[in-house]
């Protein structure tokens, strides 16, 4: 999402005649974009900041920006710490950053806050801004990233999502489909819709196409013609709709590989972490899924160490990963973040005791995903090429595989090649190509 929003400013100061530049030395302005998901966000754009202070103190017209979730959390607390930065930016206004920028060239204001998250000013603000041509990809582009959506209604109680990005934001089905034609004609080959929840898209706050489900926003792009392969992220497994599950096994373009997030085994610390599902309904779903799509991967995320998390909660996390046999995971400690409920919860778990858990979670997925990676030794793959050098291949299969190849040919990025698989590692494959067809 983050990555998004930087080619999003990155387009919209291109338009205002800014050029990006490699060294922050010769920068007229600095851009700090902001992701405040995991632990210790802030020290670390604290740290950045301090690095920059000189920079300004040589050039006092260089502008320095704080962007993001950051920026939404801290708000005016970072220019009490840090006085020399200029602009403060939060997640839905990021459209706002030219006219900020012309604003402060004037000297009135000397510095500007705008951290508003109202959702009746945002939505026209959000289609207007997206709706303007994206960014031309570069020669080694031939994947990207579209937004259908921003913040979420859903209110884990560990997650600063809906603080930072606010409410859920669905983007009209015509400017998706314009912005992904738009980059096929620029030669992108692969895309992956964009957002918190993608699974509730369309269902709260509908820009237009009041009728439109995920499923069908997924049909609807995947008939434009020339994309080659078409992904999404992220998913709460609670809005995972049968209609939706169909699409794997109907639309051909559609990469078999899902990242559901689960985070816990526990029906008890789903409760606590709001998740709204229980482990039985979210077997279920991956049943149903397994089913559709028999050679589906399925990927998910875990927080280890949830307040209250029993040894009992944690033997069904690991429970479920052995009935899953997830193919890879995110897995982290859990760490209180600010403006979450569950930061107030009693019972937090010792570190040592969480540091315990996650070795054990990660050392058993390493060799789940072995096993699973195994199974594709000896079976031909489609591979799109990302990178080559040195007679060397890198590529991914549609089930998200990294695979390595030698290659001598001069091959280029999005290009996609048959390889046999030879051998499996627990985060890689390798191979040979496979020339016969
Ligand atoms: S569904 Fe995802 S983004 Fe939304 S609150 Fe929960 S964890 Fe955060």
């Amino acid at each position: 999402m983050n990555e998004r929003d930087s080619e999003i400013i990155e387009q919209l100061l291109a338009r205002s005649g800014y050029v990006l530049v490699d060294e922050p030395e010769t920068a007229d302005l600095i851009l700090i974009n902001t992701c405040s998901i995991r632990d210790k966000a802030e020290q670390k754009v604290y740290s950045l900041l301090g690095q920059l202070a000189p920079l300004k103190k040589e050039n006092p017209d260089l502008k320095i920006g704080v962007i993001g979730c950051v920026a939404q959390q801290e708000g005016e607390k970072i220019s009490k710490r840090a006085p020399y930065v200029d602009l403060i930016v939060g997640t839905q206004q990021i459209y706002r950053i030219p006219s900020i920028l012309d604003r402060l060239a004037t000297g009135r204001p000397t510095r500007e806050i705008a951290t508003d998250l109202k959702s009746s000013y945002i939505i026209p603000a959000f289609q207007k801004l997206l709706r303007g041509t994206p960014p031309s990809p570069t020669p080694a582009e031939f994947r990207k990233f579209v937004t259908i959506m921003q913040g979420c209604n859903n209110y884990c109680s560990y997650c600063v999502v809906p603080s930072t990005r606010g409410r859920e934001i669905s983007r009209s089905v015509a400017d998706i489909v314009e912005e992904v034609r738009i980059l096929i004609d620029q030669g992108i080959k692969e895309i992956t819709l964009l957002g918190q929840n993608v699974n509730s898209y369309g269902q709260t706050n509908p820009v237009d196409d009041h009728a439109v489900s995920f499923a069908d926003l997924l049909h609807r792009v995947a008939e434009i013609s020339g994309l080659e392969r078409l992904r999404f992220t992220t998913s709460n497994p609670k809005d995972l709709s049968k209609d939706l599950i169909g699409c794997f096994a109907e639309i051909d373009i559609l990469c078999p590989h899902f990242h559901l997030p689960v985070q816990s085994g526990s029906n008890a610390v789903l409760q606590k972490m709001n998740r709204k599902y229980t482990r039985e309904i979210y077997l279920e779903k991956v049943a149903e899924l397994k089913a559709a799509r028999p050679d589906i991967a399925l990927a998910t995320d875990i927080i280890v160490g949830f307040p209250g998390e029993s040894d009992e909660d944690f033997s069904r996390t690991m429970d479920l990963l052995e009935t899953v046999r997830f193919h890879g995971s995110f897995s982290f400690k859990y760490s209180d973040r600010p403006n979450t409920r569950s930061a107030d919860f009693a019972d937090k778990i010792p570190e040592d005791i969480k540091k315990e858990r996650l070795k054990r979670f990660q050392t058993r997925q390493d060799q789940i995903s072995l096993e699973q990676n195994k199974k594709y030794v000896a079976t031909l793959q489609i591979v799109m090429v990302e990178s080559s050098g040195e007679g060397k291949v890198k590529g991914r299969t549609v089930t998200n595989h990294i695979v390595h190849f030698p290659c001598p040919d001069n091959v280029l990025p999005g290009e996609t090649l048959s390889v046999r698989i030879t051998r499996a590692g627990k985060h890689s494959l390798q191979g040979e190509r496979n020339t016969d067809i």
